[in-house]
């Protein structure tokens, strides 16, 4: 770790998982490089301050009552979040900006700038009338948060419901998106999204610049079309989890009886199956997944979070004949050391829902996958993965025990299976070198430092 270089970095996570983790891994690059690092956070999936005792935490309340912050509605939840937490935040930062220790009357370290998640909708507007620099973290693809913002023209210039001819069109105006992506992100958003988009173009416009866990070996077109459309500094830091891992900001406690279960399996038998931190599912669902995994016979490792499956507590639906099956060829977690088990040896492929962070952290272990998303970016994720990159198979939606269970074997034991596995591991040497000296994720953290340093 470099020493203290004097200047201090105020950060502020969306309270989800996904976007807890990459900050805290921001958080942890930029304290690397010398930086002091504040984080301001919501008492709702508070990040545990005793995992990181060099960062200062600083929390607010945020107003959710209890059958809130059990919602599994994401845009009720930005919603209520941004709409309590402007007054508690503005205070806070207002605080920290005081050039004085109220205590003390101690001089304060210097703040160069804030930098939060782009689902706050009320930071730009704060932060310019504080005089602070705001930098954004943006927790999507390059392209997805590129290219969504054209959802509106797309939902008034698509003729939905599609016709079957036109299912498999490629979307130009946001590739490689097929028309039958579109229409099942629009068959969820509404025209209540289109101001929030507006509003979050217009924020990043006027911020001080924009940062990508990602590279350039992964999005270089959308990166160079990001800069011409933004006209703002952005940096493509990479994807930095295998260098700092994002365990120690995990909100539940990860199981960690997972990896002696692995090591008692085969090299590369186990299909790992986690549909990430906020995707629900049907008990029917639940049923097929796991029909599908009993009767391709590989050993397989999977994750259902308690209240993931709608109407259910846990799994407590799936018929005692079934989990006998399951039982002897397999383990069902609350919830894994995720990053662990994809670079356990035992593991084989990934069956996941395409979050941002599950998609490059298979990519960064070189761990082939079976793309099932759900939801937003995760449609765009997995037609990288398996239209673009080729390092996984889509199951197109179909969450049926037959489909899987062939997808499963496709992609463990036969030839299919064999060339994803070189590209991905390909893949994954491309990626690794961006973090070299002369590579391109350390080139931009480099001008990140420089920048922040220079605000
Ligand atoms: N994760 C984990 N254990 C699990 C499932 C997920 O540690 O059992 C972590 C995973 O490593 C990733 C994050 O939770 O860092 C999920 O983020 P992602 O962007 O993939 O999906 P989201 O949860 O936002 O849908």
């Amino acid at each position: 770790m470099e020493k203290s270089n004097g200047l201090r970095v105020i950060l502020f996570p969306f309270p989800l998982q996904g976007c807890i983790n990459p900050m805290i891994q921001l958080a942890k690059i930029l304290h690397s490089r010398g930086f002091s690092i504040t984080v301001i956070h919501t008492r709702f999936n508070a990040p545990k301050a005793s995992n990181h005792p060099l960062f200062t935490f600083l929390e607010i309340p945020d107003g959710l009552s209890e059958t809130e912050k059990i919602t599994n509605n994401t845009k009720l939840l930005i919603t209520l979040l941004n709409r309590n937490c402007e007054s508690p935040f503005r205070d806070c930062l207002t605080k920290l900006l005081q050039p004085l220790d109220s205590e003390t009357g101690d001089e304060k370290q210097r703040i160069s700038c804030l930098i939060d998640d782009s689902g706050w909708m009320f930071t730009d507007p704060l932060a310019q009338s504080l005089k602070l620099p705001r930098l954004v973290l943006n927790t999507y693809q390059v392209s997805f948060f590129r290219n969504h913002f054209v959802l509106p023209q797309l939902r008034r210039e698509m003729y939905l419901p599609l016709q079957d001819s036109e299912q498999e069109d490629i979307v130009k105006e946001f590739w490689p998106l097929r028309k039958k992506d579109i229409s099942r992100i629009l068959d969820v958003e509404t025209e209540l999204l289109d101001p929030f988009l507006e509003k979050v173009l217009k924020m990043t416009k006027a911020s001080s610049g924009l940062i990508f866990m990602s590279c350039e070996e992964l999005d270089q077109v959308s990166l160079s079309q990001a800069r011409e459309d933004f006209e703002i500094p952005i940096f493509a830091i990479g994807p930095y989890h295998s260098h700092f891992p994002a365990s120690s900001s995990s909100l539940s406690t990860p199981d960690e009886t997972c990896i002696p279960w692995l090591d008692k399996q085969e090299d590369k038998s186990v299909i790992y199956v986690s549909l990430g931190s906020i995707v629900t599912i049907s008990e029917s669902e639940l049923m097929e997944i796991a029909w599908g995994l009993s009767n391709s016979d590989q050993p397989f490792l999977l994750v259902v979070r308690v209240g993931s499956v709608r109407g259910t507590e846990w799994i407590e639906t799936i018929p005692e004949e079934i989990m006998e099956r399951l039982n002897e060829k397999g383990k069902i977690v609350k919830w894994a050391p995720q990053q662990d088990v994809l670079k356990h040896r035992a593991i084989g492929g990934f069956l996941t829902h395409n979050g941002w962070s599950s998609t490059v952290e298979s990519v960064c272990e070189a761990v082939p996958m079976i793309c099932l998303p759900f939801r937003w970016d995760q449609w765009l994720n997995a037609r990288f993965v398996s239209d673009v990159w080729m390092v996984g198979i889509h199951l197109e939606g179909r969450v049926e025990r037959n489909e899987i269970e062939v997808v499963i074997r496709r992609l463990m034991l036969e030839t299919e299976g064999e060339a994803i596995r070189e590209r991905i591991q390909l893949l994954k040497e491309k990626v690794g070198r961006s973090f070299e000296q002369n590579g391109s994720a350390n080139q931009s953290l480099q001008n990140l430092i420089d920048h922040i340093s220079s605000l």
